[in-house]
């Protein structure tokens, strides 16, 4: 999609276009006051007595210069969660419209899509999870009003090639959606710096992986200025509390420990590349751009169980498409990493 081509209102759920959102008492008085009696909150001081501010206006201020886009091109939702499930209820009616995602990735598409009445399309990966953008175009009719891409995808660890992208975003008419929950373990830059060419582009990233903030629920979506005002006219108005909103500004503020601990997550990621490869219950380790690898092994089941039995949680991927005997394991701590190490080479098949 262009500019020229690009009409807002063919991607907006018709009963939308007239919506009246909600105006909050903070968005109806705009100046300074020292005495607030229009919000009906407890007068008397606690660190949160407050509604916090329903724009996230700090934060994104913080955000837009750390990433250079502006913040009228930035969403803010409660954890990526909120911002799919925002995207699929601007766009999609209950039964009538679909989403098409690649297979294997993110659960959380297709889940949010089922929740809202929404079919799913999933269209193959190669078996080295890379995205074939005619394939994918030629699974999309009139229904699919958004294209989900997740780079670094999940639960593959490789970034998408880039020309793949480029060609799915070119040719589709609708939304879509790139999933960079992962974006800052690839030392690549992702699609932020090629954000404006494409209206139909959302680059979605989060806070909870790298920057380390999982609990906090910070998700992030950046585009088209339209498509990011529709977005906030359809949230809840305070989606964000003051808690994470502060929270979240002081930890963007220490880029040094962040930068440190992705570092870090690397070095550590490519040396178990190496040592996990020395298994002899490893077959093969998938290359990652991620803070997790997938590996597979000679019996995953049995592995997963004797790693539970000492203590130690992965993810069995082993029923997903291409990932017969594949275990995710996310990248931990030097010693979390090692006590892995050790625990696989324990493992005796036959006593399992
Ligand atoms: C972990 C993850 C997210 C993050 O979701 P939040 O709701 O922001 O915590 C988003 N997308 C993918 C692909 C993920 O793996």
């Amino acid at each position: 999609m262009n500019y020229t081509t690009f009409d807002i209102t063919r991607i907006i759920r018709p009963h939308l276009l007239t919506l009246k959102p909600y105006s909050t008492a903070r968005d109806e008085f705009q100046g300074v006051a020292d005495i607030f009696l229009d919000a009906n909150e407890n007068p008397y001081p606690s660190a949160y007595h407050r509604y916090p501010d329903p724009h996230q206006r700090k934060l994104k201020e913080k955000i837009s210069r750390l990433k250079n886009v502006s913040p009228e091109n930035i969403f803010i939702g409660n954890g990526s969660d909120e911002v799919i499930d925002l995207i699929i209820r601007l766009t999609c009616e209950p039964q009538q419209h679909s989403l098409l995602i690649t297979n294997p990735t993110y659960g959380m598409y297709e889940v949010s899509a089922q929740i809202n009445g929404i079919k799913t399309i999933r269209v193959p990966l190669t078996d080295t999870f890379e995205v074939d953008p005619e394939k994918v175009l030629s699974y999309v009719n009139p229904s699919v009003k958004v294209i989900f891409l997740c780079s670094p995808n999940n639960p593959s660890g490789n970034l998408l090639n880039k020309e793949a992208v480029r060609k799915v975003i070119d040719s589709f008419t609708g939304l879509v959606v790139v999933d960079e929950a992962y974006i800052d373990f690839s030392g690549d830059g992702g699609f932020l710096p090629e954000l404006n060419k494409w209206p139909n582009l959302v680059v979605m990233q989060t806070l909870s992986k790298a920057y380390a903030l999982a609990g906090l629920r910070i998700g992030l979506a950046m585009g088209n200025a339209d498509v990011i005002a529709w977005l906030n006219k359809i949230k809840p108005p305070y989606n964000v509390s003051s808690a994470a909103q502060e929270y979240a500004m002081k930890q963007l503020d220490d880029q040094s420990t962040f930068r440190k601990q992705v570092e870090e997550i690397i070095a550590e990621r490519n040396s178990m590349v190496t040592k996990l490869s020395g298994i002899k219950t490893v077959l093969y380790v998938y290359p990652s751009d991620a803070n997790f690898l997938l590996v597979r092994f000679t019996n995953a089941r049995a592995v997963y169980r004797h790693l539970l039995s000492n203590g130690i949680i992965v993810r069995d991927r082993s029923t997903v498409l291409h990932g017969d005997n594949c275990l995710r394991i996310t990248i931990g701590t030097p010693a979390e990493n090692k006590k892995l190490i050790e625990t696989l080479n324990k493992f005796e098949p036959t006593g399992s």
